[in-house]
């Protein structure tokens, strides 16, 4: 079959595809590995997608408003800071509010013009800077568009390398704060500081801003190269909508909007999100309800296990596991995540970079879940370690 597919594009055929976390199929397991909420959506959700689908579903021959009008408007109003809809642009969840942003600003480097307008030179400017680690869908969306990777390495410490940051040359430089899969929150005085030399568009991806005690909003209003990206999967418990949304200046909406599929958020999603927009409160409540069973969490960690664990500002818990003998390392970690995963508790393992291979990643479930995930850690604690 394979022989009659006609050749595909080089860097196509090359690419390493994102992976993402694992879904079961059957029921009964304890997912505690993609960071979604443990609590349903604001009942108004429900609702609002009720009626847009109505009695016989009639409005979804209709194709839905092409630019979410009415979401842009409210969330430029929920933010306030002085936006208005002209700075916001709504995707089919943030992933692809990031792909059209390296769609609009990344690309071959030989299409980097040299700074006097001439031919691009050897080694010219890097297409899109990120940190090591962080989301690893950043470098996927950059191959697709055949840019160029520039990546500056944390230290063990997690500290932002402001400076590397501030200096480098990349057109675009993808930042998530919290930064996954961490949970470090940087602030926004470092931001300022890498925004000081950064002449790139400077992309702050606050997928868990709303488990922080701080955000970047307020430094748009000063900043023409700073972009905003926020979801409705983490915080408002709407992963399965698909609705994510990009804060910046207009004339780089106005960019994305040329790049963007024309219909790129559906009807049922645009209604969902508008419904769970307006009903803050719900959502206050369940994001103090996770930050309190996260900071109990960590304390079980950090105070009872005596196991290393970055401070979160997120909805996840990265730890270093120790066992029984007190060992830590990538087998160590590879050795618990597969002991949980056989009690079907699920939590994530990044076996490929050294910073992350000795850490688990633990979303935060229900009080009662966090119970399961504490009782598991302990057997697995107790059990006898394999010699090697
Ligand atoms: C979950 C996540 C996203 C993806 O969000 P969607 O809106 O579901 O596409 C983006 N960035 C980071 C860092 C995330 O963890």
């Amino acid at each position: 079959m394979s022989e009659l597919v006609p050749p595909a594009l080089p860097h196509v055929v090359r690419l390493h595809a994102y992976t993402p976390g694992l879904q079961p199929a059957e029921p009964g397991w304890v997912k505690l590995n993609t960071n979604e909420c443990p609590y349903p959506p604001s009942p108004r959700v429900v609702e609002a997608i009720r009626r847009e689908v109505g009695e016989d579903g009639a409005s979804l021959r209709l194709y839905p408003n092409p630019t979410s009008a009415r979401l842009r408007a409210a969330v430029a109003e929920l933010h306030g800071e002085g936006l208005q809809a002209g700075n916001v642009c709504i995707g089919n969840g943030s992933d692809d509010i990031l792909n059209l942003l390296v769609r609009a600003f990344v690309g071959p480097a030989a299409a980097d013009p040299e700074p006097g307008g001439g031919r691009p030179a050897a080694g010219a400017a890097a297409a899109a800077g990120f940190t090591l680690p962080s989301y690893s869908l950043y470098p996927v969306l950059v191959e697709i568009q055949q840019g160029r990777c520039q990546t500056i390495p944390f230290e063990r410490s997690m500290r932002l390398p402001v400076d590397r940051i501030a200096r480098s040359d990349a057109r675009a430089f993808f930042l998530t704060s919290p930064n996954a899969p961490t949970g470090v929150a940087f602030s926004n005085a470092e931001l300022e500081r890498v925004l000081a030399g950064f002449r790139g568009l400077l992309v702050v991806d606050e997928a868990y801003a709303p488990f922080a005690n701080e955000h970047a909003i307020p430094l748009l209003a000063r900043h023409p190269n700073l972009v905003v990206v926020r979801t409705f999967s983490k915080a408002y418990a709407l992963a399965g909508i698909r609705v994510g949304y990009a804060l910046a200046n207009p004339a780089i909406i106005d960019l994305l909007d040329r790049v963007r599929d024309s219909y790129n958020v559906n009807r049922l999603s645009q209604a969902a999100a508008l419904a769970a927009l307006s009903d803050q409160s719900y959502y206050d409540a369940i994001i103090s309800r996770v930050k309190a069973t996260r900071d109990r969490f960590v304390a079980d960690c950090t105070q009872r296990r005596g196991w290393f664990t970055y401070p979160s500002a997120a909805n996840f818990i990265f730890t270093e596991p120790r066992d029984s003998r007190g060992n830590t390392g990538p087998a160590v970690a590879l050795s618990a995540f597969e002991f949980l995963r056989a009690r079907k508790v699920l939590v994530r393992h990044f076996p490929s970079h050294a910073l992350t291979a000795p850490f688990l990643r633990l979303s935060v479930g229900t009080d009662a879940e966090m119970r399961v995930l504490s009782e598991s850690l302990d057997a697995w604690q107790s059990a006898p370690v394999p010699d090697v």
